[in-house]
Order: structure tokens, then sequence, then C-alpha cells
């Protein structure tokens, strides 16, 4: 049970998403093998999904593990795509390095190794999609690097902000996860009362926030 929605609606959910094929499928047997986390399968779907609509030339990814998202992302953009995406755990990376060459991507995705807060403050390019899956209690952390780096009309799509249900109810909240769920409503408080973006939090996998610049075009 995911703490966020019921079970029989994330079942049928999935029914209706069906399997992986191909690469997907392969790292999303491993993934679930080596107990590597990956984005849950409805997220799989609306990363896919938005990157149909957004049609993102650029995308900067923070929590590689094995390099499923970045895949996922890359081939729902039609390989039209360049992510940067950025990992800290060697093991991980050697992982993800192995699957990018082996399905050839590496033309299309680059890692970037090290800790997010050292590699960000780096970063120049500009990016139209930005998605957080890394160090859940560092999102407060990385969202003001992430905003500077983001297009104009760019999209930053966190994962993991509902944390099983924690982030919304305290009778779910494990002792010591207290405070990566108290930095993720400090996060998500942030992100819903400042008036220069627009944030829909969403309870699908262990939810999303979504967040775009406020249009203020005339
Ligand atoms: N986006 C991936 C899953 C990422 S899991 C997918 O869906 O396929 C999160 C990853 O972030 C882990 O591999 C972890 O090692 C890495 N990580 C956690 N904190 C980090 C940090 N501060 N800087 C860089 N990487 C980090
Ligand atoms: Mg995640």
């Amino acid at each position: 049970m995911s703490g966020i929605v019921q079970e029989y609606i994330v079942d049928y959910i999935r029914g209706l998403i069906g399997e992986d094929t191909g690469v997907l499928k392969d790292l999303e047997d491993y993934a679930t093998k080596e107990h590597v986390p990956i984005v849950q399968k409805e997220v799989a779907s609306f990363l896919k999904f938005m990157v149909t609509i957004q049609k993102p030339k650029k995308i900067l990814e923070l929590g590689t593990a094995i390099g499923y998202s970045s895949i996922l992302m890359n081939i729902a953009s039609n390989g039209n795509s360049i992510i940067t995406t950025i990992e800290r755990e060697r093991d991980m990376i050697d992982i993800a390095e192995k699957n990018i060459q082996n399905y050839g991507f590496e033309k299309k995705i680059k890692i970037l190794e090290g800790d997010c807060l050292e590699i960000l403050p780096k970063l120049e390019e500009k990016y139209d999609l930005i998605f957080m899956d890394a160090g859940k209690g560092h999102y407060n952390d990385f969202f003001p690097y992430c905003l500077k780096l983001l297009e104009y009309n760019g999209i930053i799509i966190a994962d993991n902000v509902l944390f099983r249900g924690m982030v919304a109810s305290d009778e779910l909240v494990q002792k010591r996860k207290i405070t990566i769920v108290k930095r993720m409503r400090t996060y998500l408080d942030m992100l819903c009362n400042n008036n220069e973006l627009v944030t829909s939090v969403i309870p699908i996998g262990d939810g999303i926030a979504i967040t775009t610049r406020r249009n203020t075009d005339e």
C-alpha cells in the first residue's frame, strides 16, 4: 500500500498502462530484482505524457539511479532531447552508464557524478524540464538552483512529495522520517504560497508536484 491512493485504483490504472517493453522492461525487471527505487508506473506514464506535450529539448534530472527515467523521457521525446542527470553513488553510475551504452543512448544522456548540491551551482545551461528525484530531504535546497536553471516556460516535476502519505498525515509519520517529512511540507508550502509560481500537487505514485512560472503575458 502506497499510503497515497487506494490499492484498487492503483491496480486498475496499472492494468490500463500495461507492461513496458524492450529496454524499459529490462530496466524495470532489474530494478525490481535489485530493489532499486525507480519511478512508479503511474509517474512513468505521467512523465511520458508531459514530455509528449511539452517537447523539451533539454532535460535535467536529479537522481539517475540505473537510468530508467532518463531513458524513458528520451524515448518519449523520440530521441529529440538531451538529458543531463546527476547521481552521487558510484555503483549506480556504473550500472546506468552500462545501460546507456548498451541500449544506445550515449549521445542523448549524460551523467554528472556528484551531489546535486555540489553540481547544481556549477550548471549554466537552461532546461525546459527538470525532474527532481533525489534527496527527498533537500528539495528546498535544490529548488532555487533549479528555478534559476529553468527556461522561462519550463516545468519542474518533483517526485515523492507525499512520501508514503506521511507528508499529509501525522498519524502515518515514522519517527525516523520526521525530518524529511517536515522539510517536504516546507517545500510544498513554499511552492504553493509563491505568487510567481503555479503548482499542482498530484497524488499519483508517491506524490508529485508540478511547478511552472505564473503566466504574466498580457
Ligand atoms: N530517477 C530514477 C530514480 C532515482 S532514485 C528513476 O526513476 O529511474 C534516487 C537516486 O538519487 C539514488 O540513486 C540516489 O543515490 C541518488 N541521490 C540521492 N541523494 C542525492 C544527492 N544529494 N545528489 C545526487 N544523487 C543523489
Ligand atoms: Mg522517486
